[in-house]
């Protein structure tokens, strides 16, 4: 048999538009997609020989930009000894050298670590934690999750079903998922507090604990649920809320981990701990796929306490020796550069050559927390008309529904945010008379 389209480059969009899924797109009438041909630094290059700044990180993992020396190497490296190697019976040093990479970061009571195959996976594994955890101390009764409006935990059906209602389709899945709890969004603004902001969370926890195993959020952002910033006390109020009604709390930071908002953890910023904490996304610096969920002593120990209590997970391509090896140098990287700092200063110049887009009438609010920065519109964005400009523009950003925003790799240097920055003002622009004259 031979295989004619992959021969002929002119026929490639045709065949992936004829054939190809691509995230949350239509088979029959899918946006139009861009053939990347490679990529380095903080560029993308296209197979028509267009070079575009990536805004994006590859969805918040290419945190050192693409093609790095350094994380090639670790993979060639490993690729010598073993690409991979079940996990049942075997271990090998990658995945020892990366635990104890991600312990010794993470705060001292998370001690126990489960490697995954992706970011929803590990939010799985770590609802299965906690309602095993109740399960073996005799609680079979707490088996549902509350969680607040706006979040997003990735696209299985464990981790829909703590995914915003609206946003999520729930109504798509009825009878399929679990029923959870939802409170409002997280309302905190800086370091002001008023217990109102947390009023239903509480009155929710307090009439279902006896049913709740665990609250799960996303700590001071919520990502591709809305891109909202939420304050620190938040996180304090809510650790206290979940110790006084006996349920569990866990943080998913597969957006947030590994610097994005400035610290190395989002959690930090509150200095609250988790029971258990999900990572991924960053993790191995964007080149391959591959989370963990950490937990502490006490509900590792809880799991196991009545007998059989194994965790009942293992994905076959469990803590795969390639992601684990990049993963390890890409933290040993960060550790070494000057990551703060750097993310400090993309933060003050989103602050500042974001901030005129808030006199655009279409434009409602501008938020910027690290390396992440936020528009906001007031209704949803032309997708395909967007997306073509920036490419026009130069720069690779993706906006959806009415979010344009950008997350762009650490190692962007101040000339190449501003191209982001100012085709963001350029096309918004745009937009805005675009839309006056319809
Ligand atoms: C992306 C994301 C997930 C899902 O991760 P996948 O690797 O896409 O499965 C879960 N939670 C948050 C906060 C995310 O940003």
């Amino acid at each position: 048999m031979e295989f004619e389209v992959s021969k002929k480059p002119a026929r490639w969009e045709a065949y992936d538009r004829e054939h190809i899924w691509h995230p949350y797109t239509s088979m029959t009438r899918p946006l139009s997609t861009y053939a990347v041909k490679a990529a380095n630094g903080v560029y993308l290059r296209l197979t028509d020989g267009r070079e575009l700044i990536d805004g994006m990180s590859s969805w918040w993992t290419a945190i050192h930009g693409y093609n790095h020396p350094r994380l090639n190497a670790a993979i060639e490296r490993q690729l010598k000894s073993m690409a991979h190697v079940m996990f049942g019976g075997l271990t090998h040093k990658p995945a020892i050298a990366l635990a104890e990479r991600l312990i010794g970061l993470t705060a001292k009571p998370l001690q126990h670590v489960f490697f995954c195959d992706s970011g929803s996976v590990s939010v799985e594994v770590a609802l299965k934690m906690a309602v095993q955890y109740w399960y073996a101390r005799g609680r079979a009764d707490k088996k549902r999750m509350l969680t607040v409006l706006g979040g997003y935990h990735g696209d299985t059906f464990g981790a829909m079903s703590v995914c915003d209602p609206v946003n999520g389709m729930h109504q798509m899945f009825t009878g399929m998922m679990p029923r959870q709890l939802f409170a409002s969004m997280p309302q905190c603004d800086g370091d002001k507090w008023d217990d109102a902001w947390i009023f239903e969370l509480k009155a929710l926890l307090e009439t279902n604990r006896d049913e709740i195993a665990a609250v799960i959020i996303e700590p001071i952002v919520q990502g591709a649920g809305g891109m909202r910033i939420y304050g620190a006390e938040y996180l304090r109020q809510l650790r206290r809320l979940c110790d006084a009604n006996d349920v569990l709390l866990i943080f998913d930071e597969i957006a947030t981990g590994f610097g994005r908002t400035g610290r190395l953890f989002a959690y930090q910023h509150a200095d609250v701990v988790p029971d258990i904490i999900c990572l991924g996304k960053a993790m191995t610096g964007g080149y391959m796929t591959l989370a963990a969920t950490l937990t502490t002593s006490r509900v590792a120990n809880g799991i196991s306490a009545d007998g059989s209590g194994v965790l009942m997970h293992g994905p076959t391509f469990m803590a795969n020796p390639l992601a684990c090896s990049v993963a390890a140098e890409s933290i040993d990287l960060l550790l070494e550069t000057p990551w703060q700092e750097r993310v400090h200063a993309i933060e003050a110049q989103l602050l500042k050559e974001l901030e005129p887009c808030r006199q655009l009438p279409v434009v409602s609010d501008v938020r910027c927390i690290g390396a992440i920065g936020v528009v906001e519109t007031r209704i949803a964005v032309e997708m395909p008309w967007m997306q073509e400009r920036f490419v026009e523009n130069s720069v690779w950003i993706r906006p959806f529904s009415n979010l344009v925003y950008i997350m762009p790799p650490y190692i962007i240097t101040e000339d190449q945010l501003s191209k982001l920055t100012s085709a963001m003002k350029t096309v918004l622009a745009e937009w805005s008379e675009r839309i006056d004259k319809i």
